[in-house]
């Protein structure tokens, strides 16, 4: 079995209490791999060695931590389906999704960044008092914090801003799907990178990653996950007065209206609603649909996700793998049971798959309102609800129900409604007639329960460094 170590210092090392943690493959609920299971006086290592790493890191010409980043890319782009697999196995996901979308895009994210340590500039302001330039520079120490259900693809989200900034890392990948993290940063090792810029530091929440935000020689964190832990670690990092980015839950509506080109689109709906089994924060998991196409658009919609291949996540004909966990199965399931419960219509799936495991089938309900524990709360997992709208105020006030706001999409040949509905929409992301369409220099993030900041682009690279302005009197 693999043992998964922290890198530390660009070393491998075991935790120093000597403890693992089992790692499941949800593929057949059996441990693969086993990972540390670190504590404070790792975080306490990992630190120290990024804190020692940083004045070097922090001198680097621009063009010289992009090139970094850019051999880093070049690495893991020549071992793609290497990491796919392994992405796949850990997860649970469909290796196709791995393979053409999500290793790709951790690719993407490297070289994105790179370039962005490259061209960044910084303001000047004249012309009215004195000459003023800003200085954007890097904040020491930072650390990451990010979940399991797009392991490596949000890893080297905030691992690459965080580096082509000047900062080095203490990065810390959820402990359900360590394995890329690990890999990526032994890639990094084998390089040779410098070391001490990027630290690898395993093992679970509490353990791992408080003493991480709560270190006063941590600058800054940067975390993705769910809206409890986000509002946990809102806690800790406030005494402190510490940057904290924080990208959270959603419940995110898809409106459909009647004159939009739904027949055509069906595929990107249903796949907006149930890509990686609706473990995706960015997932459409309320649909809302214009009433005098309800029916019709149910009955096909409905078609659609029944014939989506629940299987084998390395079969690359599957679409929907199994869940990460048992305990992220028993929450789902769960949901599921509650939305029975609260009287919702089941038109598809409700339960277990047939397959066992933790495989749940695509599952849709109709029937429960705006208030419902089901139309309120964040299942994550492959369950949708549908209810029918009759305008376009009826349609905004279904999609803002709620305290979640990350994502909204909508379906409409409306122009002028399309721009309407997004300046009004509650959520950091509209997508009209399209999901999943990214730009990554465009501001990332949610509002409400959704988060706190925005990343990517400039905005990743302004979080990541402290501002200075700097005031010449020219008189
Ligand atoms: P989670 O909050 O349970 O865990 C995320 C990370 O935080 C893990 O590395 C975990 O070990 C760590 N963690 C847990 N407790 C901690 C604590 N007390 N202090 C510090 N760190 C702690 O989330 P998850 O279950 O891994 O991921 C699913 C959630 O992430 C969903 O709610 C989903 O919506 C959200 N998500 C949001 C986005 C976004 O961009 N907004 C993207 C992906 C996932």
């Amino acid at each position: 079995m693999q043992s998964l170590t922290h890198w530390i210092d660009g070393q491998p090392q075991a935790a120093r209490n000597g403890g693992w943690l089992p790692v499941h493959a949800p593929a057949t609920t059996l441990p693969h791999a086993q990972v540390a299971d670190g504590d404070a006086a790792d975080v306490a290592a990992a630190i120290d060695a990024a804190a020692r790493a940083a004045p070097a890191w922090a001198a680097l010409r621009h063009s010289e931590r992009a090139a970094w980043l850019e051999r880093l890319a070049a690495a893991l782009e020549s071992r793609l389906d290497d990491f796919a697999d392994a992405e796949s196995r850990d997860g649970g996901k469909p290796i196709r999704l791995a393979r053409e979308v999500e290793i790709p895009r951790a690719v993407a994210n490297l070289r994105f960044f790179a370039q962005a340590a490259s061209q960044s500039a910084s303001e000047s302001h004249h012309g009215e008092a004195g000459l003023n330039y800003t200085l954007r520079q890097p904040l020491g120490v930072v650390a990451t914090i990010s979940p399991w259900n797009l392991p490596l693809y949000l890893f080297t989200w905030k691992i690459a801003p965080a580096l082509a900034a000047g900062n080095t890392v203490v990065a810390k990948p959820s402990e359900i799907t360590p394995l890329t993290a690990t890999m990526l940063v032994e890639l990094a090792a084998g390089i040779g990178f410098p070391p001490g810029v990027l630290n690898l530091v395993h093992g679970t929440g509490p353990r791992v990653g408080e003493p991480l935000v709560t270190d006063s020689r941590v600058r800054a964190i940067s975390f993705t996950g769910s809206t409890r832990v986000g509002q946990r670690i809102a806690e800790l990092a406030a005494p402190q007065l510490k940057k904290v980015s924080l990208e959270l839950g959603g419940k995110n509506p898809t409106l459909v209206f009647a004159d939009s080109d739904w027949r055509g689109q069906l595929d990107t709906l249903v796949r907006s609603a149930f890509q990686n089994s609706g473990q995706i924060c960015l997932c459409g998991s309320r649909l809302l649909i214009e009433r005098s196409i309800y029916e019709a658009f149910r009955d096909a919609f409905v078609a659609r996700a029944a014939a989506l291949r629940v299987g084998d996540p390395a079969d690359p004909s599957a679409d929907l793998g199994p869940l990460v966990s048992q305990a992220h199965h028993d929450k789902v399931v769960a949901c599921i049971a509650r939305a029975r419960a609260e009287g919702g219509r089941f038109l598809l799936g409700g339960g277990d798959s047939p397959r066992g495991g933790w495989f749940v089938e695509p599952t849709l309900i109709e029937g429960l309102g705006p208030d419902s524990a089901s139309n309120l709360e964040e299942i994550f997992g492959p369950g949708a609800t549908l209810q029918p709208f009759d305008d376009d105020e009826h349609a905004l006030a279904l999609a803002n129900a709620g305290d979640y706001g990350l994502a909204a999409m909508v379906w409409t040949r409306d122009l002028g409604r399309a721009h309407r509905l997004a300046a009004r929409l509650r959520a950091g992301i509209v997508w009209i007639n399209t999901w999943l369409m990214r730009d990554l220099r465009t501001p990332f993030g949610g509002m409400g329960q959704s988060g706190l900041g925005r990343e990517g682009g400039l905005e990743a690279m302004r979080f990541f460094t402290e501002a200075r302005n700097v005031c010449i009197d020219l008189r």
